[in-house]
């Protein structure tokens, strides 16, 4: 329904779109993973930016799908030749988000969604705030956070009492973002993103092209 609203609201022909960064960002357990999954089947005008990072894989996780994995000097070699966006140091672990795909997919109207941290979003808002939208995925409490986490067991129970640890650190940078969505159902959740992207998608600057569009309408054509 909201991809009918987009189409029938902007004449995407004749009014090229600036593409947006789209930052989701939670303490680890808030819902975020699933969240983009939801988001990115529903949308086929915005693509994950897929990390790179120094971190082992876990079960399930594809190399070159979830994230692609390196090790510490081929993570060096990309920052030094300045072709990541931006990078962090998230648990002891680097993480990047590699300058190229997401340089291409602006430039041809698409829109980009990034699962990065404070850190990473803090260094695309110095680079590129006007093309960046900012969402905090909060957990609804504190005890369903530490289920969430626990039920997962994907890490090893050293590492989610230290994600935990994380996890109030984490939810301090709330206020330095755009939206914040407390995720309570998600499939409200889901539609509480889906409604910011249309949104911001329909943002002035970003309807490239918008006044000539406007001059051809009082011209009659
Ligand atoms: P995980 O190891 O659980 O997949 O991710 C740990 C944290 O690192 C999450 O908060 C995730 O959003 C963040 N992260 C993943 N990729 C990047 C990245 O490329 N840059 C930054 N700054 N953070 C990232």
């Amino acid at each position: 329904m909201l991809k009918d609203l987009m189409t029938t609201t902007l004449p995407f022909n004749l009014i090229r779109r600036r593409g947006l960064m789209m930052v989701l960002s939670s303490p680890s357990g808030a819902g975020k993973t699933t969240l983009s999954r939801r988001l990115l089947a529903a949308d086929d005008e915005i693509s994950l930016s897929v990390s790179v990072t120094t971190r082992a894989p876990r079960a399930g996780e594809v190399n070159g799908r979830d994230y692609t994995f390196i090790d510490a000097t081929d993570f060096n070699l990309l920052v030094n030749r300045d072709q990541l966006l931006e990078s962090a140091k998230v648990f002891g672990n680097y993480y990047g988000t590699p300058r190229g795909p997401v340089e291409d997919s602006l430039a041809q109207g698409r829109d980009v969604l990034f699962d990065i941290d404070w850190q990473g979003t803090q260094q695309l808002a110095e680079k590129a705030r006007d093309d960046l939208v900012s969402i905090f995925i909060l957990p609804p409490s504190w005890h369903e956070l530490e289920r969430r986490l626990f039920s997962r067991a994907q890490d090893d129970p050293s590492e989610i009492n230290r994600r935990m640890a994380k996890a109030s650190d984490e939810m301090s940078h709330w206020a330095e973002y755009d939206y914040v969505i407390v995720n309570r159902n998600l499939d409200q959740s889901v539609e509480a993103i889906r409604s910011i992207l249309l949104s911001e998608r329909l943002k002035r600057r970003r309807q490239i092209g918008l006044s000539e569009f406007v001059s051809g309408l009082q011209a009659g054509r």
